[in-house]
């Protein structure tokens, strides 16, 4: 049997889905409708195979040709 391993339970997966962010400021605020700022942090990206930088948009490494994981 082959068990895949977790990866489902990442917060931070979910803090890209807009739903999950209104959800999360109506939680925090009382309110509907409002938008927490949840810092985001400007990251360098690198291919974690060749360690180019990337731009952040790239679905592919430029350089190697590695699938690039989005966070
Ligand atoms: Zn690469």
């Amino acid at each position: 049997m082959t068990f895949t391993a977790g990866g489902c339970r990442d917060l931070r997966h979910h803090m890209n889905n807009p739903k999950v962010i209104e959800a999360f400021g109506k939680l925090i605020s009382g309110r509907s409708g409002y938008m927490p700022i949840i810092e985001k942090r400007q990251e360098q990206l690198i291919c974690s195979d060749c360690k180019h930088a990337l731009i952040g948009d790239e679905k592919f490494c430029p350089e190697c040709g590695a699938k690039v994981e989005k966070k």
